[in-house]
Formats: C-alpha cells, sequence, structure tokens
C-alpha cells in the first residue's frame, strides 16, 4: 500500500536553451524556436532565416528598387547585396534574385548572339 509506483522520474527537465521551453527528454530540436539541443544550431525545418522582415512592399519601394537596379554597376552592386543580405526584406531579397537571374541570363543570350553573329561578319 504505501509502495507507490514512483512517478516517471523527471530530474532536471530539459529547457530549451534559446527559448526556455519545457522540452521531452527525447527531443532533438525545440519545438518552439527550432534550435537543435545537440549542436546549439537552428533547425533546418525552421524558417530559414527568421531576421528576414516579411512585411508587404509598397509600389513606391519596388519603384525605388527598379529604378536603383537600373543604376550601371551601382544597380547590380546593390542587387547582390539585397540578394544575399540575411537581413532586411524577405521580398526585397527574393526581388533581386530574380531580377539578378534575369540580367545574367540576359548577358549570357546576349553573349550567345555575339558569338553566332560573330561567326557571319
Ligand atoms: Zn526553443
Amino acid at each position: 500500500m504505501n509502495q507507490e509506483p514512483t512517478p516517471t522520474p523527471s530530474p532536471a527537465r530539459r529547457h530549451c536553451p534559446r527559448c526556455g521551453r519545457i522540452l521531452p527528454d527525447d527531443a532533438l530540436f525545440c519545438g518552439d524556436c527550432g534550435i537543435s539541443l545537440e549542436t546549439g544550431l537552428t533547425a533546418p525545418l525552421a524558417s530559414e532565416t527568421p531576421a528576414l522582415d516579411t512585411e508587404p512592399l509598397s509600389v513606391g519601394d519596388y519603384l525605388m528598387m527598379r529604378i536603383l537596379s537600373m543604376l550601371p554597376v551601382i544597380g547590380v552592386l546593390l542587387l547582390l547585396v539585397w540578394a544575399f543580405s540575411s537581413v532586411g526584406s524577405l521580398h526585397r531579397r527574393n526581388f533581386s534574385r530574380a531580377e539578378l537571374i534575369l540580367t545574367v541570363a540576359g548577358h549570357l543570350l546576349f553573349l550567345f548572339f555575339l558569338i553566332v553573329a560573330s561567326r557571319y561578319f
């Protein structure tokens, strides 16, 4: 009667080192913030870049980005910075990546036609 089954032992319950959430003993990742409990690194399943701002951009923002990206040299540099920076707006990053892809594709196409044309002239 006095031999009660001991409740599941919970010596030193595990807490997430980042957000403090109590975690199951077998947890590999924090379900809240996605940090890996073994390496301390963020799990791949967490949103890839939480630092990015997901607020929508205004029409003015897009106009500004397009106009700036048309500037010679500076435009491409700006696109590179925007496309690969891990802070700032997610939409600006994606826009910059798309613009860069088009820019590279355009140059490749131009090169291709230049090479083709040089065979005939
Ligand atoms: Zn956490």
